[in-house]
Order: structure tokens, then sequence, then C-alpha cells
């Protein structure tokens, strides 16, 4: 009897246990996470989270965005394609341009990601590398981006702190280890023989860096991607929705305890819904959202080099270049390079199953999505076109025909 009694306290507290969370907006949806959260008895380590939107504005899904962030005094970064600006590339430029100006006034950080979302430095894109701007074209891109920024804004673009850009593919920041060979291979020499040596040397050495350092602007990459760009589908279905919405909880929450730069697209109609169940249920398990000025002080973001300070850069290259006179001239020769081992080489026995389509896909296969070492990525994502022999240009010929 006692025993049965104890046991009964035991269920009691368990279930006492299971985590109660309130939601401003989409409150049923947010339960339905819950329950998937309480199911899982998922865990959440206590961090500070900054959230960014690549390559908006957008009419159908910007505004909405806003009106839930503003809703729970949440503070982003909008990271800006600037042709939605320019009234020679888009219909929606006038109207584009007052949506900019309005997420600056309410306390958001308005950020460059170019002008045409074009790479600012090598990129293989599948089947062959192509190189990224020349320092013209370059210079050219970042001017006519800063300006359309400006003007949007009255001129108060340039006066926000920090003044953020983020590469388009994040190349001439984060050129992947194939990239990095390529270069070793034509010429460019590094000291370092590891990847994340020779990234480092990359960064104190790359233009588009040095010319966005010395416009005044940082870089800010990320360490949280949401996987929303690996969506073909405008609207995914419930359960497609709640999954998504639950692995971003996850990641955002579980270890290691470094403050996340989120990554998600204010082009995504999906995270109208989503935004306002990840910003409560974030909030609820212990995840403070961070303003990008927060973000911008916080050295274990720079320390990751998510954030490249620009005068940190600058010292860091003029510090780099000295090492490499001197090396050069202790003897060493610096222009020969082992060849980088590669990483991504081994086959691996993973594949990805699609709820959608009740079906099970091996590595690099899929349709927009494709399967990559057990996870889901867009086609285009930049990482699987480097490791997926994909035949690209058949794809965007389907595309194109449609
Ligand atoms: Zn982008």
């Amino acid at each position: 009897m006692r025993a049965l009694f104890l046991w009964l306290i035991y269920l009691m507290s368990i279930d006492a246990k299971a985590i109660e969370c309130s939601f401003t907006s989409q409150a049923d949806l947010g339960k339905e996470v819950l329950s998937m959260i309480n199911a899982e008895s998922m865990t959440c380590l206590k961090k500070d989270v900054h959230i960014t939107f690549d390559d908006g504005p957008s009419q159908s899904v910007t505004p909405e965005i806003l009106k839930e962030l503003n809703l729970r005094g949440i503070k982003a970064t909008f990271f800006v394609t600037t042709t939605n600006l320019d009234q020679k590339k888009s219909q929606n430029w006038e109207k584009n341009r007052a949506l900019v100006q309005q997420t600056l006034d309410t306390g958001h950080l308005i950020a460059n990601h170019g002008y045409d979302h074009e790479a600012y430095d090598l990129r293989f894109n599948g089947k062959v590398f192509q190189n990224g701007f020349g320092k013209d074209e370059r210079e050219k891109q970042i001017a006519t981006s800063t300006d359309l920024l400006n003007w949007s804004t009255g001129g108060k673009f340039k006066n926000q702190t920090p003044l953020l850009f983020r590469f388009p593919y994040g190349r001439g920041a984060m050129p992947s280890e194939r990239e990095l060979s390529f270069m070793a291979e034509n010429g460019k020499s590094f000291l370092g023989k590891s990847y994340s040596e020779r990234i480092r040397e990359y960064r104190y050495t790359s233009d588009p860096l040095m010319s966005i350092a010395g416009k005044g602007y940082s870089h800010l990459g990320w360490n949280h991607d949401s996987g929303d760009s690996s969506f073909a589908i405008e609207t995914p279905d419930r359960e497609t929705l709640k999954k998504y919405i639950f692995k971003n909880i996850k990641g955002l929450c579980s270890s290691p305890k470094v403050t996340k730069v989120a990554l998600f697209h204010d082009i995504k109609k999906m995270n109208i819904s989503a935004i306002p169940v990840i910003a409560d249920l974030g909030k609820c398990l212990g995840l403070n959202f961070i303003t990008a000025q927060n973000m911008a002080k916080d050295s274990q973001v720079m320390d990751s080099a998510v954030l490249l300070e620009k005068n940190k850069l600058l010292v860091e290259s003029f510090k780099y270049t000295q090492k490499r006179t001197e090396t050069s001239l202790s003897g060493l020769s610096a222009g020969k390079c082992e060849k980088l081992p590669t990483i991504f080489k081994e086959e691996k026995q993973t594949f990805c199953f699609s709820e959608q389509y009740q079906k099970r896909y091996e590595q690099c296969s899929g349709g927009d999505s494709i399967c990559y070492e057990g996870k889901w990525y867009s086609r285009m994502d930049p990482y699987v076109i480097e490791n997926c022999n994909l035949d690209n240009e058949a794809y965007y010929k389907e595309q194109n025909s449609h």
C-alpha cells in the first residue's frame, strides 16, 4: 500500500515537471511543439541568442515578422539584398524602402547583404570554380548597396552601431576547404596546414573583407542555421512546421553554451508562424534574445570569428602581413604548400527520411532539398554543391523551363 502511494507521488512529480509556457500568438501551434518538448524531456541551456534575417525585405513576410518581434520586444538584424530597394530592379522598391525605414525605426538593425546576391570571392558552384567580383566590381557593389540603404533610411543606415555586412554565401569570409585548396594550388600561399589555420589566414588576406572593413563594416556570419532555405515549398504542412520549430529550439538550446547568432530568411513564409513560437518557447525555456549591440560586445561571438570586427580585422591583417614578411625572410618557402586533406571524402552510411513523402533518401538524392550526411540541405546550399556531384546545369534548365 505504501509502495503504491509512493508510486503515485512519483507519477505526480513527473507530471509536475512538465514545462508550461504561455504564448503571445500562435498558441495552438506553440502548445503542440511544447508537448513534443515535454515528451522528449528536452532541456535548454540558458544562453543568449541574436536573431538575423537575410535576403529581404519581402512585402508579404517582413511586416508580419516585424509585428511578432515588436510584440515581444525582440530586436533582430535584417540583412537586406539591395536590388529590392532599386527602382530599376524591383517593382516594390518604394514599399521596400519604407519597410526598411520602419524596421530601423522600431529598433532593429539594418545591415548589408550586398546588391545582387553574387559571390564576393571564389566559389565552387558544383561544377566549376567561379571567380568572385574583381576589385572594381566589388567596390561598385558595396558602394551601390550602401547608397541604397542610406537613401532608404534618410541617411540613418550609416549611423548604426554596429555597421554590419554579410557576404552572399559567406564567400569572402567563409570559404570551403575545397575552395581554399583551389586557392593554394593556384598560387595563394598559407603558413598553416590545417583548415582552421588556413581559414584564419585567408581572413587576414581576404580582399572582400578588407574592402568592407575599409568602408566601416564588420562581417557577421552565423553559428545556427535555421535550415529554412532547404524548404522549397511556401507553406509546409503542420507536422513539418512543428518539426522545423522543434529542431530550431533544440539547436538554439543545445550545447556548447555559446551565444548563438541565428540565420533565418524573411522571404520564407513559414517563418511568419514559426518565429512567434520560437520566440515564446525560447524565452520560456531560458533563451535570452539579445540586441545586435549586445551581440557585438560578446567576446564568445568575436572569438569564434562569427563576428569579424573591422578594427580587429585590420590590425590582425597588418600583424599577419608582418609575420609573413619575417617568415619569408627567414628562408622558409611560403609558396609551396602541401595539399589539404579532404575531410568530406569518405562515404557516410547515412540517409534522410522525408516525412512529407514517407520516403528514404540516400546521400545527395532528393528534390529541391538534398540529403547530405543525414541532414537536409537546399539543393543550392554551397555546402551541398561542393560536396555532392550534382548535375546543377540540368537542374537550372528544368527550373527555368517552368
Ligand atoms: Zn542570402
